[in-house]
């Protein structure tokens, strides 16, 4: 028998039952147990864990489980410098190739559309998409988290999202492909390389108004479909561009009602802008941030072993500056490297006819603390500040 803590870190809390998100809990355990197998028996797929942290060391999936543990479980960290530690995914593979899960067929021929190289056949049984993602080096593309359970598969993707569109934007964003789109250089329809052909060579094949409208061809390697690009805007043109660049996300926050108290939340296109968001709103909160000259600047430096934590320190922290400064604060500047925060604020002294303060913020809460990166790319920084 024995007796572990676990503690779930960011977005690996969506895997759990809401009364084990973002806390440390308890589990016994009453068998000879791997640590991959412990966290899949809480809904985890091992492949959204990129690190595993066992009473302050990292292990790889192998470990056996010891009484007293205390086990941090991460996800996979885009862009974040975790150190010395075993990294539990493999290099990501240098050149994307997926399997799409069998319910997920829009999903791949849009990612084909935009280039990336897709297998999908929807006959396929769980063992089989398995077996060729390890055969192939294909990343598993699935909303089924059993499937991402399966031994044999070391990248996989769990998709979020709904709507197809959705879906191409969540994969994209999650794994940092923007980059590498390349639209119609692939066959929708069977995954094939396309080719250029003379119009000439196929001109007898095509109706009319596509031979008159339509001036440069190309033909898939595979299947021998045409497809073709001139005067009129296709509908595969109009869905390039709509899929195939990242996401305007304005930076922007708002206020959310909470009891007595209220709540801060900003958004941005990274971590970093929805932290500053998430203080412009505070800032808010008191007075209206556009009144706040930025004529002093102070910096600040926080620590937090994750997201979450650290925006709550954050926050505190220019709450304390604002308290033994007697100053206010309208712009920050904030860099985010793994669980180190450093920032900029800038602001003046509390000018009471000027700024004409409402309230006083007297901290930062853990109450509807989150921070997230949403299915549609944008970041969220949200908590519950005491008034
Ligand atoms: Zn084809």
């Amino acid at each position: 028998m024995a007796d572990v803590t676990l503690r779930f870190y960011a977005e690996l809390n969506d895997f759990l039952a809401p009364a084990l998100r973002r806390r440390a809990f308890a589990h016994a355990c009453n068998r000879r147990t791997s640590v991959k197998d412990m966290i899949e028996s809480f809904g985890v797929p091992h492949t959204e864990v990129d690190l595993i942290l066992v009473n302050g060391k990292s292990v790889d999936f192998s470990y056996i489980v010891g009484a007293g543990d205390r086990i941090s479980v991460y996800p996979v960290f885009e862009g974040m410098d975790i150190g010395p530690v075993t990294r539990l995914r493999p290099e990501p593979l240098r050149t994307p190739r997926f399997i799409v899960d069998v319910n997920l067929g829009r999903l791949a021929r849009y990612l084909r559309l935009l280039g990336f190289d897709c297998s999908y056949d929807n006959h396929l049984d769980d063992a089989e998409v398995a077996r060729i993602s390890a055969g192939e080096s294909r990343t598993v593309l699935t909303r089924d988290r059993a499937l991402l359970q399966q031994k044999v598969i070391t990248h996989g993707c769990f998709v979020r999202a709904d709507q197809p569109r959705e879906q191409v934007r969540e994969v994209l964003a999650r794994l940092d492909l923007y980059r590498l789109v390349r639209p119609f250089t692939r066959c929708t329809r069977c995954n094939g390389l396309l080719q250029r052909v003379d119009k000439q060579v196929i001109e007898t094949e095509l109706q009319p108004k596509t031979r008159r409208y339509y001036s440069e061809f190309q033909r898939c390697s595979r299947c021998g479909q045409i497809y073709w690009k001139g005067s009129h805007i296709t509908r595969a043109e109009r869905l390039v561009a709509v899929l195939g660049r990242p996401p305007e996300v304005a930076a922007r926050w708002e206020h959310f009602p909470h009891g007595a108290d209220i709540g801060v939340r900003g958004f941005g296109a990274t971590r970093e802008q929805a932290f500053e968001q998430a203080a412009v709103a505070m800032t808010a909160v008191i007075t209206d941030p556009e009144r706040i000259a930025g004529s002093g600047r102070v910096e600040i430096g926080c620590q937090a072993p994750d997201d979450d934590l650290l925006l709550a320190d954050w926050l505190n922290a220019l709450v304390y500056e604002m308290a033994t400064r007697k100053w206010l604060f309208g712009r920050f500047e904030v860099c985010i490297h793994g669980q180190l925060l450093t920032a900029q604020a800038w602001g003046e002294p509390v000018d009471g006819a000027r700024h004409c303060p409402a309230v006083e913020v007297k901290g930062a809460t853990y109450t509807a603390l989150r921070v997230a990166q949403e299915t549609g790319g944008t970041w969220v920084a949200q908590c519950v500040v005491d008034v």
